[in-house]
């Protein structure tokens, strides 16, 4: 169970902060479902044989990149162990990143594709859809005329978000001040890649506060091909809109790209 808890921790999905302390609390089974819904398996928050493959099968490829880059980080076991904490502390202490040990978005990043083509890490952030995958600005576009049509007044309100950004708002109810708005660090949110908007219905130059309207509007960008937030299971998300291409963040960290 420890193992457990070291292995999800170092991969940085104790967001929630639950103890490593061996006990499957609901904090632990939170993140083990995080980790589910990433890999498209039954987010049941059950650790089944193929939750515990991929989970070690993704720190071995952790060790086996800190290995080939001279970074000790032990026999590639598929254990967060403290020698894999070790070298994960000197590799971002070498490449300017904070010393966490575990393996954040950025830390990733730079181990997995250290020469992204792309930079997105440095982006500001925009509500632009230009800001946007070209293909997700056209479902955007679709999306937003499809609800002029349905006589309702639309507005994005985000689009291209920086990952300063997003790390601004990990941090809020964290270890700043407010409400927890977010599981994901800069690097780990569609809204980080261009595949992600929020939208919002407005009424009288104001945002609504009519949830009606936003389930409306949700089943409009559902109908062009989007996925919706408000359709989540964790968090649920009614402004929000994406398109992943089937790909994950840590995909998209680890350097593959949308094929269109
Ligand atoms: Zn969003």
């Amino acid at each position: 169970m420890k193992w457990l808890q070291m292995n999800v921790n170092g991969l940085a999905l104790n967001y929630n902060g639950f103890a490593i302390d061996g006990v499957f609390d609901t904090k632990t089974e939170e993140a083990i479902k995080n980790f589910q819904d990433r890999f498209l398996l039954n987010s049941n928050g059950i650790v089944s044989t193929s939750t515990w493959k991929v989970l070690n099968d993704n720190v071995r490829a952790v060790q086996n990149l800190l290995n080939l880059n001279g970074y000790r980080a032990g026999a590639p076991d598929g254990w967060f162990g403290p020698v894999t904490t070790s070298a994960v502390r000197t590799f971002q202490s070498d490449n300017g990143l904070y010393p966490s040990g575990i393996v954040d978005p950025r830390t990733r990043q730079r181990l997995f594709n250290p020469r992204p083509k792309d930079n997105y890490e440095y982006r500001p952030s925009s509500n632009d859809l230009t800001s946007l995958h070209p293909y997700v600005a056209l479902l955007a576009r679709r999306f937003l005329q499809l609800t002029q049509e349905n006589n309702l007044d639309i507005r994005i309100t985000t689009a291209f978000r920086s990952w300063d950004e997003e790390d601004r708002l990990f941090a809020q109810g964290r270890w700043a001040p407010g409400q927890i708005v977010t599981n994901a660090r800069g690097g780990d949110s569609y809204h980080n890649w261009g595949l992600a908007f929020d939208a919002a219905p407005f009424e009288n130059g104001k945002m609504s506060t009519d949830t009606q309207k936003f389930i409306q509007m949700g089943q409009l960008g559902q109908q062009v091909g989007l996925q919706w937030g408000g359709t989540f299971k964790s968090i649920v998300d009614y402004p929000h809109f994406q398109y992943t291409f089937g790909l994950n963040t840590w995909d998209l960290l680890n350097g593959v790209r949308p094929a269109w």
